[in-house]
């Protein structure tokens, strides 16, 4: 995998740096920078691929071209489910009138 970051497009979320810390770096500004030079080994792809599907500007680039293909065996977070609000037990709590 060879990435490119079209810096044009960068509006600074930070997703990037987040997913893929060791490929992307964020200026005083919070705008992305590209860290060596794309090639992308096999085994950094997941976090990459990850940091180029979130970045909500489109700006990472897969300039290979290929398909992408999300690894189904990279960890998902653990995340809690959003507990499911009661209604009826819970309104005089809240507050809620009918
Ligand atoms: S995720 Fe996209 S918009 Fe956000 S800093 Fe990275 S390249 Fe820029």
């Amino acid at each position: 995998m060879k990435i490119r970051l079209d810096r044009t497009m960068c509006d600074g979320f930070g997703m990037c740096a987040k997913h893929a810390p060791s490929y992307f770096s964020l200026d005083d500004w919070g705008y992305a920078s590209l860290v060596g030079t794309g090639e992308v080994p096999e085994a950094d792809q997941p976090a990459v691929l990850r940091a180029l599907l979130d970045c909500p500007v489109h700006a990472i680039i897969d300039v290979a071209g290929g398909p992408i293909v999300v690894p189904t065996s990279a960890p998902i977070p653990d995340e809690a489910p959003e507990p499911h609000p009661e209604t009826d037990a819970n309104e005089a709590e809240w507050g809620f009138v009918r």
